[in-house]
């Protein structure tokens, strides 16, 4: 059997969630009358405590309709220098946004509120006006890395006080919950925007939901739409995300604690180097002398384990609803025999 660690974007639908998916009530969506995307977006909104949701096909796509929404061109957006906006989404600030980024080095993805204050542009016609800040949580080329409630309303400070929009890139936002305690509540009064992924952890085949108010989400609307991202009767995919938000999150937990199991096994093993800390259910760590992380990924593709090398050195392994206990301790002894 493969165990996939490649990304938590390989889990496939359960059985329940399928049920749930062919149970669907559908309409239009581009008319807005898909009673299930309503009532996905609504569901979420709430959860959030914001006004209203916009459901999507990728992360991708929301996180790039909110620059958009919260930005002119020629304007400049702060974020780290890891950031999956700026370094994974295609150029696509540039492209959808016409603006430039100032991309900071945080910590393990992180910023905190006196790098962001720094990185804001004087009111001088020689410079980009800073429009946004963009965070990421958790932060994924971080190793999962999880922000403090408390730096997070230091950088809000930040940009109440010299009127910039805070968008939250949270993909992985409820693996940050789950490992930290934080409310949803908290992170809705937080962002101007929130992104988050159904598709991660959450186990669904497909979407993302935009959070915002109700004027962001009726502009974020009308770029979904020029995007082509405008589906019809897309509640059979709704239908999964309804099915994840109510089944798929206190299990998280489980996917943080085999990281952390496969972790302590790599640990021990002299040909592995730095580990970064593992907060949620991401593990990079690196490996030194004996093998390269290419050929470290092609030992394990030996035994069905699949795992990525994000570069010469570093591995990446994402634990996922799809990872079982057995497929666990599977690995950990086939790492002990290396
Ligand atoms: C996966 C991911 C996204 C969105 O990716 P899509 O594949 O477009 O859904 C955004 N941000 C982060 C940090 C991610 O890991």
């Amino acid at each position: 059997m493969i165990m996939d660690l490649r990304s938590d974007t390989f889990t496939k639908p359960t059985k329940g969630m399928l049920q749930a998916m062919f149970a669907a009530e559908v309409g239009d969506d581009v008319f807005g009358e898909d009673p299930t995307i309503n009532r996905l977006e609504a569901l979420s909104a709430d959860i959030f405590g914001k006004e209203a949701a916009l459901f999507c096909p990728s992360g991708t796509m929301t996180n790039q309709i909110a620059i958009k929404c919260h930005t002119q061109p020629g304007q400049e957006v702060i974020c780290d220098k890891l950031s999956h906006v700026y370094i994974y989404e295609g150029g696509g600030i540039a492209f959808n946004s016409g603006c430039q980024v100032k991309a900071i080095e945080g910590a393990r993805g992180r910023l905190n509120a006196s790098q962001v204050r720094e990185a804001i542009n004087p009111d001088d016609i020689h410079k980009a006006p800073t429009s946004l800040v963009s965070l990421e949580n958790t932060a994924n080329r971080g190793g999962g890395s999880c922000y403090e409630i408390a730096d997070l309303e230091e950088i809000k400070d930040v940009c109440r006080e010299n009127n910039l929009k805070l968008h939250l890139d949270g993909a992985r936002l409820f693996n940050a919950l789950i490992a930290t305690n934080q409310t949803t509540e908290t992170y809705g009064k937080l962002f101007d925007s929130i992104s988050i992924c159904l598709s991660k952890g959450l186990g669904t085949p497909v979407g993302s939901l935009l959070l915002g108010r109700e004027a962001f989400i009726h502009q974020a609307r009308r770029v979904r739409k020029v995007l082509g991202g405008g589906m019809r009767q897309a509640g059979y995919l709704a239908a999964a995300g309804i099915y994840a938000l109510e089944n798929n999150i206190a299990r998280l937990q489980d996917d943080h604690n085999h990281a952390k199991l496969i972790a302590e096994a790599l640990v021990k093993k002299s040909f592995v180097g730095k580990i970064l800390p593992v907060e949620t259910n991401i593990l990079i760590f690196e490996l030194v002398d004996r093998y390269s992380a290419g050929e470290f990924a092609a030992e394990l593709d030996k035994f069905g384990v699949k795992v990525i090398p994000i570069s010469a050195k570093q591995v990446r392994m994402v634990t996922h609803l799809d990872v079982s206990p057995e497929m666990v301790a599977n690995l950990i002894s086939i790492i002990k025999s290396f």
